[in-house]
């Protein structure tokens, strides 16, 4: 949306818990706007599916009016969730909230964060200016649902990237079955590093499990065929700590995983200086 269009008066500048530079612009909803957008949201018009579509949504960026249809208080679980964000003016959590996150340097766009949609365009305008701070808002680009074309990775590639059948073909990015910029740009790395090699006569590689890239070709290569997604990076993909099981518990999340990466850090460099040159 364009930022000029946003009622100023009504949002509010802040990040969750203060983390950040404040540049989220929250719009806060209470609870009878909460429900009343909840209710529009079910009963407004969507995008019909093509018989050829199947609609198998990725968990972690699922359409706000599929989360609206779980329930009541899921976008309030969701994208919609207000802790850690107080409202200058009341000096407290409204009941949910919508955030925008700027799209460009200039700060002149702004985009609703978590909002996918399947709603008609039209829909769109009518429903997102129940939101508080909206009710003039211009919106720049409307919401669509992406298709994700991935392979099946644990059938048909190799922990170095390359096709099982045709070991000259090499994926990177989303198509590998890995989600996110960071996990895309990841994949990208591994293939390239060993498409050179395998030009220059030496072997590809595959870093160690213990290091992020090595978590996600692990998920690659392990994951059940049957019912494959894609998956960003998460420390439940990480090996657990050589600890005992009692020890591991005791420890608190966070140091758990600051001696997950310290690992995943010396594993790397370990890998690094055998593998030699890239
Ligand atoms: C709306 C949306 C929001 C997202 N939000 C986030 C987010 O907040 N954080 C996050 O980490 N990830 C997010 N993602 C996911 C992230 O964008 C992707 O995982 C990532 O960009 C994939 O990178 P890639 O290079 O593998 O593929 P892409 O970025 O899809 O690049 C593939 C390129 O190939 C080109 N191409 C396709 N076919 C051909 C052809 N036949 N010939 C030549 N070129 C071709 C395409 O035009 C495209 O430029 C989002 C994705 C979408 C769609």
């Amino acid at each position: 949306m364009y930022a000029d269009s946003l009622n100023w008066e009504k949002v509010f500048r802040a990040d969750r818990y203060g983390k950040g530079e404040g540049s989220y612009v929250n719009c806060p909803l209470s609870k009878e706007e909460y429900q009343r957008f909840v209710r529009a949201l079910l009963s407004a018009e969507k995008v019909p599916l093509r018989d050829f579509e199947e609609p198998r949504y990725f968990e972690g960026c699922l359409p706000i009016e599929v989360m609206a249809e779980r329930g009541e208080e899921t976008l309030r679980y969701g994208p919609m969730k207000p802790v850690g964000l107080v409202d200058p003016r009341t000096g407290r959590e409204p009941y949910a909230v919508v955030q925008l996150r700027p799209e460009n340097r200039e700060g002149t766009l702004y985009n609703l964060v978590g909002f996918q949609t399947k709603l008609k365009y039209s829909e769109q305008e009518r429903v997102f200016r129940m939101i508080p701070g909206l009710e003039r808002a211009e919106f720049a680009r409307y919401g669509s649902i992406h298709r994700n074309s991935f392979v099946c990775a644990p059938r048909v590639l190799r922990p170095t990237l390359q096709l099982r059948r045709e070991p000259r073909v090499f994926l990177a990015g989303q198509i590998t079955g890995v989600e996110g910029y960071v996990e895309s740009t990841a994949m990208g790395l591994l293939a390239g590093i060993n498409a050179a090699r395998l030009l220059r006569g030496l072997k590809p590689v595959v870093p160690p499990p213990e290091t992020a890239h090595g978590a996600l070709i692990r998920y690659l290569m392990e994951a059940d065929p049957r019912h494959f997604q894609p998956m960003n990076i998460n420390w439940g993909l990480f090996p657990p700590l050589d600890l005992l099981p009692r020890e591991r518990k005791r420890l608190p999340k966070r140091e758990r995983y600051r001696l997950m990466a310290e690992r995943a850090l010396a594993r790397l460099s370990g890998w690094l200086s055998e593998i030699g040159e890239l």
